[in-house]
């Protein structure tokens, strides 16, 4: 356990948020300093063909040991945190034997982790938890995916009597905005089908998430006099309410769950003569996500009947369900389960209502289904992982490896 435990904390303290305002890749220059620490240790536990590429893409082979041809998979995770939490000077806290009771994470700010609050903590009485000490995020999204794989791999190296085939790991950067799937060299990685570990709570397997899609709406208006007004002024903040309008309201992010869509306006600013409304389509269901976008469209047009052609609409796609892309090969996530299974952890399969680098890999031509890394409450000072949980994430790792293998 403390082998784990000090690998994920080697981890953790070093600051890796990524930046959505920048441009290169990684898009902060901070990150490189755990990619070359996790290059070298990939090459130290005994990985070849180990490489890191000019944007901090990670990749590394673990030969097989059997002679039979078996499908060659790959694990991959990120080792970049979120812009929405400092990720400096993380100190992590060890909470032995967890009694259940609050936790207090900073007696001077009184920063409490409750069960009060956070529920899912009494799943883990009696475990070895991992937090913050209240100023940052802990970074388990998804530093503890990486201490996972690592683990495995190293178990995998040292036990040979476990067969396996050609296994693949993949380390990204800048995921958590978006882009750790943008510059990963698919074909360069050479895997059959690969499983992203970087789901939360233990048994969480997900091969389904949102189609997306963002829109941006500018409307132009004619401002004149207010007491002369009559059938001249053209008021953009009244047409962007037109426009918001047309919407259902009940299909916002606050009133939908599990498969439901919705349409989600995170931006709004107006003046009469010039307004912008940005938008996000979030729908599982493709066919409802097209519907979407067509009633954007013919709310476009619409309005500009009535008013003279005072609105453009910019859609654009940002990714698909994956689904699509797994189910024909449906096989990569029954193996996945099995292991579960197999390492006694119940599978929790549901859709997920985001996007994962996964879903981008699917559509790049590596079906990716995701599983847990153990990490609870990503993104902020709340963040913690049972170590027990890692644990059975390698279990898990290292018997997909035996199944692959096994199974052919
Ligand atoms: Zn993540």
């Amino acid at each position: 356990m403390q082998h784990i435990i000090d690998r994920f904390i080697g981890y953790a303290t070093i600051d890796t948020q990524s930046d959505p305002t920048s441009d290169s890749t990684p898009s902060t220059e901070k990150q490189w300093v755990l990619a070359q620490k996790l290059a070298e240790e990939l090459q130290e536990i005994g990985m070849k063909n180990v490489s890191i590429d000019d944007n901090a893409y990670i990749m590394a082979t673990l030969p097989g040991n059997v002679d039979k041809k078996i499908p060659t998979i790959g694990f991959i995770s990120h080792f970049d945190t979120s812009p929405d939490f400092s990720g400096t000077n993380v100190n992590p806290r060890i909470i032995e034997n967890y009694d259940g009771g609050d936790i207090v994470l900073n007696a001077a700010d009184n920063i409490v982790l409750s069960p009060d609050y956070f529920e899912d903590l009494l799943f883990y009485k009696g475990q070895t938890l991992i937090t913050t000490d209240g100023t940052t995020l802990l970074g388990a999204d998804d530093k503890a995916g990486i201490a996972e794989i690592v683990t495995a791999m190293e178990y995998l190296i040292q036990h040979p009597e476990i067969e396996h085939g050609e296994i693949k790991v993949g380390f990204t950067p800048d995921e958590e905005i978006g882009r750790g799937a943008h510059r990963f060299d698919v074909e360069k990685f050479g895997a059959d089908w690969a499983y992203t570990v970087d789901g939360s709570q233990i048994g969480e397997l997900e091969y389904e998430n949102f189609n997306a899609a963002s829109a941006k709406i500018v409307i132009k208006g004619k401002s004149v006099h207010p007491g002369y007004a009559k059938n001249k002024m053209i008021n953009a903040i009244s047409l962007a309410h037109e426009f918001m309008k047309a919407l259902p309201h009940e299909e916002t992010p606050q009133n939908t769950s599990k498969r439901e869509g919705f349409f989600h306006v995170h931006h709004i600013q107006g003046e009469i003569e010039h307004a912008e409304l940005e938008l996000i389509i979030r729908d599982h269901d493709r066919n409802q996500f097209e519907r979407r976008k067509r009633l954007l469209q013919k709310t476009a047009e619409s309005l500009n009947e009535k008013h003279g052609k005072q609105i453009t609409l910019e859609l654009k796609d940002q990714y698909y369900n994956m689904r699509e892309k797994v189910e024909p090969v449906f096989h990569i996530v029954e193996i996945a389960k099995a292991a579960m299974e197999a390492v006694g952890v119940t599978p929790i399969i549901k859709p997920i209502r985001g996007g994962t680098d996964g879903s981008q890999l699917s559509f790049m031509g590596l079906p990716c289904p995701n599983i847990f890394a153990g990490g609870h409450n990503f993104h902020g000072k709340y963040e913690y992982i049972p170590v027990e949980s890692m644990l059975k994430a390698v279990e898990v790792i290292v018997k997909i490896c035996e199944l692959t293998a096994s199974k052919e």
